[in-house]
C-alpha cells in the first residue's frame, strides 16, 4: 500500500491542487492521441513515426516531454509519478517491438500484444489513481484555510476511534471557536476575517503532530483529533493553542493587526462513546468557555 505524501500535497493551495490535476489530464490525451496514432500505424498502412522506434521512445512523445520536465517537487508528491515514469518507458519499448515486426511485415504475435495492452493498463490505472487521490484531497479540504472540510469527518474519527480502542488508549477532541468574530468582520471587513482564520489554521498547524487532524466544522469553529492522547496532554495542548492565537498579530493592511481569541472545548473519545456524541460533548465544553467568559479551555 503506497503512502501518499498528504505533507507534500497539504502544501500545494487548492488552485495548484487543480492545476497539477488539469497538466495530468491533459497529459492523459496527449498519451490517448499517442495510442491511436500507433494503432492507425499498426492497423492501417500508415508509417510509423521515427522517434517511437527510438530506444528511447519515451522521451520523445508529448507525454514524455511533459513528464521529463515535472519539477522534483511533483514527483515526490506521489510514488505513482516514479511508477509512472517506468511503466511509460516499458510500454514505449513495447509498442517500439509492435511497430519493427509491422515495419517488417512480420506478423505480430498475440502474446507481444496483450503485453503491450497490459502495459497500456498498468499505465492508466497508475494516472487513474493519482487524479483520484488528487481530487480527493481537493474535496476534503476547505478552500480558504486549507483545513479539511466535513466531507469525511465521522469517517476519519471512527477509524481513529477504531484504532485507539485496539490499542487501550484514549483519543481527544477539541472543539475551537473564534471569540466575538463577528465584530472582526463588522468592523475589518470580511477579507480582513478571512485572514484572520487562514492565520488561525497556520497556527494550529504548526502545533499539530503528524497524525493529529484539523477540520473546519463550521464558520469559525474547527475541530481537533489528536489520537492516542488522554485528558491532561489534551488539555495542556489545547492552553496551548489557546496562548498561541492569542498571541498570533494578524496583519490586515500595512500597519494595522489585530489580534484575537478562541474557546476550546476539550473532550476524550471514550470507548463505548459514538463519535457524535464526543463532538457533541467538546461542544457542550467549548460553550462553557463561552460562558465562563471566552479565552479559555474547558473540560468535559
Ligand atoms: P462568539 O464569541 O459567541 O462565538 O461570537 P461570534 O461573533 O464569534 O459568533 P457568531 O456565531 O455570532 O458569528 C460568527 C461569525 O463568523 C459570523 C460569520 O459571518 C463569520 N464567518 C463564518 N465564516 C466566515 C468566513 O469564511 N469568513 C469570514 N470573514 N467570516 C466568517
Ligand atoms: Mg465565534
Ligand atoms: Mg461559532
Amino acid at each position: 500500500m503506497h503512502q501518499i505524501n498528504r505533507q507534500g500535497i497539504s502544501s500545494l493551495s487548492n488552485t495548484q491542487l487543480e492545476d497539477v490535476i488539469a497538466e495530468i489530464e491533459q497529459a492523459i490525451e496527449w498519451h490517448q492521441s499517442w495510442y491511436k496514432n500507433l494503432l492507425r500505424c499498426l492497423i492501417a498502412d500508415t508509417p510509423a513515426n521515427e522517434q517511437d522506434l527510438a530506444d528511447n521512445a519515451h522521451n520523445f512523445c508529448r507525454f514524455g516531454q511533459w513528464f521529463n520536465k515535472l519539477p522534483d517537487q511533483t514527483i515526490k508528491l506521489h510514488p505513482h509519478f516514479s511508477e509512472i515514469a517506468s511503466a511509460h518507458k516499458k510500454m514505449h519499448q513495447g509498442a517500439k517491438v509492435l511497430l519493427s515486426l509491422k515495419e517488417s511485415k512480420t506478423v505480430i504475435p498475440v502474446n507481444l500484444l496483450d503485453q503491450f495492452h497490459a502495459d497500456l493498463d498498468r499505465l492508466r490505472e497508475l494516472f487513474d489513481c493519482l487524479i483520484d487521490e488528487f481530487t480527493e484531497v481537493l474535496h476534503t479540504r476547505d478552500p480558504l484555510t486549507g483545513a479539511s472540510n466535513r466531507t469525511n469527518l465521522l469517517e476519519n474519527l471512527q477509524k481513529e476511534h477504531e484504532l485507539c480502542k485496539r490499542k487501550s488508549l484514549s483519543c481527544a477532541l477539541i472543539m475551537i471557536d473564534l471569540d466575538h468574530f463577528k465584530q472582526v468582520n463588522d468592523e475589518f471587513g470580511h477579507a480582513a476575517g478571512d485572514k484572520v482564520l487562514i492565520a488561525l489554521v497556520k497556527c494550529i498547524k504548526s502545533q499539530l503532530r503528524k497524525y493529529d487532524q484539523l477540520y473546519r466544522y463550521g464558520g469559525e469553529e474547527f475541530l481537533v483529533c489528536l489520537p492516542q492522547t488522554e485528558l491532561d496532554d489534551a488539555k495542556s495542548f489545547s492552553e496551548r493553542l489557546r496562548a498561541g492565537v492569542e498571541a498570533l498579530k494578524i496583519d490586515i493592511s500595512n500597519d494595522n493587526h489585530i489580534n484575537v481569541t478562541g474557546s476550546f472545548g476539550v473532550t476524550l473519545i471514550s470507548a463505548d462513546d459514538n463519535i457524535e456524541t464526543a463532538i457533541e460533548r467538546a461542544d457542550e465544553a467549548m460553550y462553557q468557555a463561552k460562558k465562563s467568559g471566552r479565552n479559555r479551555v474547558c473540560v468535559a
